[in-house]
């Protein structure tokens, strides 16, 4: 399939961040193969007119569990202990894996509707998951973690043959070897994860310095941060992406630079779940590589890729008093380039360059808080919305167009089946609370 944008203000995110006001981007079968000015002789199956509209990479959300999307709603106004230990872990006892290929679907609509083209998640029922991508076309990198409820001897053994089956070789879906947090994984938990993160040259991600009651702990118990625990570990030493990295300190900082780990800035549920604010502007000092995440539309509540844009550069700058800090550029980067590097494909995704995977976005620039545009980037952060998404391709294929979903199943269908699995759930922990 060949397919050609014209007449769009292309935000290409390559290295020289080249802005083409009337541009055009021409895609073949999963590939840019042409990004520049005005230009003819390609025969396209689609032809798109864009009349000013934007188009720039796909977002990349670099932290999500895709599987929880029916819980929205189900825990408010409780910190992070309260939510999780009271609220969410009753629902995590008894979900099924229809419970989780659904409610992953609702999550890929979310996305795709919102301009998100791949995301980094974890959770349970990675079965349920990776189906539900393949079935979408949606790119994901999944989150394969180790059983620890399993004798430690089969435990490498377990998660090997899960992989393999999980894994079919499908190009949209690639896997990263997830460690849930130091306060749910053992040390030996954490080194079975680092030797098969090394056995199959997989990255590694974990929830770290989330909440200031898991630092405290973790110094308490073994006198070191968080950070430099899993340096002693040796956790560092393949590719990582740490989730949230609220609470740490300029040490922990330099160490996560040395090693090159990314760190997926949460802010909205940081926020929520009143965790603190994360250091964004000493991360950037410091040249740390910075993406954007949703977490679960359990604490967000939405996977909303516009807003987390929004976030993280006007909470940085008030908590700072310091306007000039984090700009609309640097927030760009972090939602594309960012998250690209996050999930081990910047040669592939994160920009608008010839010979990249086609994962774009169009985004209507039509709407009154739109206008008048006297600067573009600054109106993407601050100004736009998720629902300005007219258009969505990942690899090539068009997943979202003005109001038409095509990720397998009907956007209807799928609301009908989450409704009915969250109902169902919340009826089986009321009957057993009675
Ligand atoms: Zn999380």
């Amino acid at each position: 399939m060949k397919i050609r944008l014209y007449n769009a203000y292309v935000i290409t995110c390559n290295d020289n961040f080249d802005i083409y006001e009337n541009g055009e981007v021409w895609i073949e079968d999963d590939k840019i193969v042409y990004v520049g000015p005005p230009k003819i002789n390609f025969m396209a199956d689609k032809v798109v007119n864009c009349w000013g509209d934007i188009v720039m990479p796909g977002l990349i959300n670099a932290h999500s569990h895709v599987p929880m999307q029916i819980f929205r709603g189900v825990a408010e106004d409780c910190d992070f202990q309260n939510w999780w230990y009271d609220n969410i872990r009753p629902f995590e006892e008894i979900i099924t894996e229809d419970d989780m290929y659904w409610s992953t679907m609702l999550s890929i609509a979310e996305m795709v509707r919102g301009g998100t083209t791949s995301t980094l998640t974890t959770y349970f029922h990675q079965p349920s998951m990776t189906q539900a991508f393949e079935t979408s076309g949606m790119r994901a990198a999944i989150g394969v973690d180790v059983k620890y409820r399993v004798p430690a001897e089969v435990r490498k053994k377990e998660w090997e043959n899960r992989h393999a089956s999980l894994d079919k070789g499908n190009p949209l879906v690639t896997f990263f070897v997830s460690s849930h947090s130091i306060f749910t994984v053992d040390e030996q938990g954490l080194n079975d994860c680092t030797s098969i993160a090394k056995k199959y040259g997989l990255p590694q991600c974990i929830h770290l310095c989330e909440t200031l009651n898991e630092v405290g702990n973790c110094v308490k118990e073994r006198g070191v941060t968080p950070v430099e625990y899993l340096e002693q570990e040796g956790f560092f030493d393949y590719p990582t992406v740490i989730a949230h990295g609220v609470h740490v300190d300029k040490n922990d900082i330099e160490i996560l630079k040395k090693y090159d780990v990314s760190v997926a800035i949460n802010m909205g549920s940081n926020l929520k779940l009143a965790s603190g604010i994360a250091p964004v502007t000493s991360y950037l000092e410091k040249g740390v590589n910075l993406c954007l995440g949703t977490d679960s539309v359990a604490s967000n509540n939405a996977l909303n890729m516009f807003r987390e844009m929004y976030l993280v550069s006007t909470v940085q700058k008030g908590y700072l008093k310091d306007a000039k800090v984090v700009s609309a550029k640097d927030v760009i980067l972090m939602a594309t380039r960012g998250g690209a590097k996050a999930l081990q494909m910047e040669d592939k995704i994160g920009q608008l360059t010839a010979g990249y995977q086609a994962d774009l976005i169009r985004i209507s620039i039509k709407e009154p808080h739109w206008q008048p545009i006297n600067n573009v980037l600054s109106n993407i952060v601050y100004s736009a919305d998720a629902s300005d998404v007219v258009m969505t391709v990942v690899a090539g294929s068009v997943l979202y167009e003005k109001g038409n979903f095509y990720i397998g199943h009907s956007y209807s269908s799928i609301c009908e089946h989450c409704l009915q699995n969250i109902q169902r759930l919340k009826d089986t922990i009321k009957k057993s609370n009675s």
